[in-house]
């Protein structure tokens, strides 16, 4: 780590991941020995490069790519793509960090990797952000493929800049090669659910933590942050079992809808119109808008947190607790500050962290790849019923391995463990290389 030493995020997530492993490095050292620890901080490779492109003015703007290569020890590099002007090195290998773990939780195969640039799409046109993936594609095209690196879609990249920089991959290349990317559509060799798992899967993994507890979804109020991909398809899940989805945001402000929350609705504003959460509330007379602020001031029994790395401080974590929050679900990576983990743990809350929580995703990307492969294309109820049980047999993974270790309940401690192992196995088989 101290190679990196201006990395707040990267080391945040190191420390989480190194701060609750001890009780299994104590039970084998020769995951000390083989010199695991100091490897695994390490990525295999990091890729930083020009993106220069024309604006619609005719002006030449320039950001910088990245793609971070942590770890093919389990299969193919494996992670999605962030455009924010936030995305820098420090975010990247956070999440690349954590995508290790996360996708060898998944149990397919996969290894972990994180790219990205600074480039901001809101406000852009359609050929601003074409001319941008292109430009983009035309260097990280040559660190893809198949069976080295499979990007997939995060923060700013969906269905219409995944399209963008696929059909660029495919011209650069001349390959139509379908595992080379996940999160496609549907009629060109994307898989069902993939667009929905990350969502669905986070509240599949509250609701296997209720269950521990004889409890359920229905009946209860749920708060979601965000309005992006993970949170309008956690909204939809959750209104599926019996829950009321109450709340969604953007960053200017969230809104309030005690009759829930307008699923068509908030699709058309932010998928189709893309424009902020505001008009939400100026369509539905049920809901009000409330600018900045916190979202997690208003009462619910589960939160998912599904925006971005450290949107729930300590304070929040303080009035989610005081209004009574049962359980929380990482849908976004790291959204809880660790003071704010340790409040809900401290208080008996449910808490699922994004590693396992939100795995659906990727998980259902593999699932994607095995299609690719295989040319075969999965109905929707098969896929889903494949993420249910893959978000069920990540829970068991971090519930056995919390108990197994002396942590029972303790999914923080259970999902590092979990993941850790199978990665560390793997190298120790695999030589120091
Ligand atoms: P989207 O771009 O679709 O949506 C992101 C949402 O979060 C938007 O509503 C955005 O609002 C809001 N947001 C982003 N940054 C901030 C910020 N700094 N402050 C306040 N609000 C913010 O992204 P996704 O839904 O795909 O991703 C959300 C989270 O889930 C991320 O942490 C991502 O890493 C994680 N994740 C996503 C997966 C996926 O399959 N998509 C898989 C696993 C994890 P605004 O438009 O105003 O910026």
């Amino acid at each position: 780590l101290q190679r990196s030493p201006n990395e707040p995020e990267f080391q945040q997530a190191v420390h989480e991941v190194l701060g609750t492993i001890s009780p299994a490095l104590e039970q084998h050292p020769e995951y000390v020995d083989g010199g695991i620890l100091e490897r695994i901080v390490e990525p295999e490779r990091q890729i930083m490069f020009r993106v220069p492109w024309i604006d619609d003015a005719g002006k030449i703007q320039v950001n910088r790519g990245y793609r971070i290569q942590f770890s093919s020890v389990l299969g193919p590099y494996k992670g999605g793509l962030r455009f924010h002007p936030s995305v820098n090195l420090s975010i990247i290998k956070f999440l690349g960090f954590e995508q290790i773990f996360k996708n060898a939780l998944t149990g397919q195969g996969i290894g972990g990797a994180k790219g990205g640039s600074d480039f901001d799409p809101h406000g852009r046109s359609d050929g601003e952000i074409m001319r941008f993936c292109q430009s983009f594609m035309s260097e990280l095209y040559r660190h893809l493929g198949e069976h080295t690196d499979v990007p997939a879609g995060d923060i700013g990249v969906g269905a219409r800049e995944i399209g963008y920089l696929f059909g660029s991959y495919r011209k650069i290349t001349n390959r139509h090669e379908s595992g080379m990317f996940t999160g496609k559509g549907t009629g060109w060799g994307g898989a069902e659910v993939r667009t929905e798992a990350t969502g669905y899967g986070a509240v599949f993994f509250a609701q296997e933590m209720l269950a521990v507890h004889n409890e359920t979804f229905a009946g209860k109020r749920v708060g979601i942050s965000g309005s992006g991909n993970v949170a309008i398809y956690a909204i939809q899940k959750a209104t599926q079992l019996g829950a009321t989805a109450v709340t969604a945001s953007d960053s200017s402000g969230y809104v309030v809808d005690d009759a829930g929350i307008d699923l068509d609705l908030l699709r058309q504003i932010k998928e189709v119109e893309r424009a902020r959460i505001v008009e939400y509330a100026k369509r539905r007379p049920s809901a009000r808008f409330v600018e900045g602020g916190s979202v997690w001031d208003v009462p619910v029994d589960i939160a998912v947190p599904s925006a971005t790395q450290n949107e729930v401080s300590l304070a929040d974590a303080e009035a989610l607790v005081a209004n009574g929050v049962r359980a929380v679900s990482e849908g976004a990576n790291m959204p809880c500050v660790p003071d704010a983990v340790a409040a809900f743990q401290n208080a008996g809350v449910l808490f699922a962290p994004g590693k396992a929580a939100n795995a659906g995703g990727v998980a259902t990307s593999a699932l994607e790849m095995s299609q690719n492969a295989s040319r075969q294309r999965w109905t929707f109820g098969d896929s889903e019923n494949k993420l249910r049980e893959i978000m069920r047999d990540i829970h068991t993974a971090a519930f056995d391995a919390a108990e197994k270790y002396g942590v029972p309940g303790d999914y923080v401690a259970g999902a590092n463990i979990a993941g850790f192992q199978r990665v560390a196995a793997a190298m120790l088989a695999q030589g120091v290389i």
